[in-house]
């Protein structure tokens, strides 16, 4: 299994730079956190410990973000956002 580098690359902080500019843009959409984050525990796609939205590293699915992070920012669900509707997967799934 390959290992992922702890630390973050230009493109990692490139992101970061983006999801801070979106939450600026889209205030409103940080609103809810603890229900999102709530969410993101029942998802099998996240990872509790590394609190991530992949579920081991390596791995394809999920968009790897740190979601308390994420969410504090206003970014949205990965699943939702690729269309995935999977039962336990996502903000929309019941
Ligand atoms: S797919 Fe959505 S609900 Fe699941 S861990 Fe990622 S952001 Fe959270």
């Amino acid at each position: 299994m390959k290992e992922e580098k702890s630390r973050l690359t230009i493109g990692d902080w490139l992101g970061l730079v983006k999801l801070a500019l979106r939450g600026i843009i889209n205030r409103e959409k940080g609103v809810g956190f603890s229900s999102k984050m709530r969410k993101c525990q029942r998802c099998v796609i996240y990872d509790p410990e590394a609190k991530k939205c992949r579920p081991y590293d390596g791995s394809d699915i999920g968009c790897g973000c740190f979601m308390p992070f994420k969410v504090a920012l206003g970014g949205g669900c990965w699943a939702d956002e690729e269309g995935v509707s999977e039962e336990y997967v996502g903000w929309k799934a019941k």
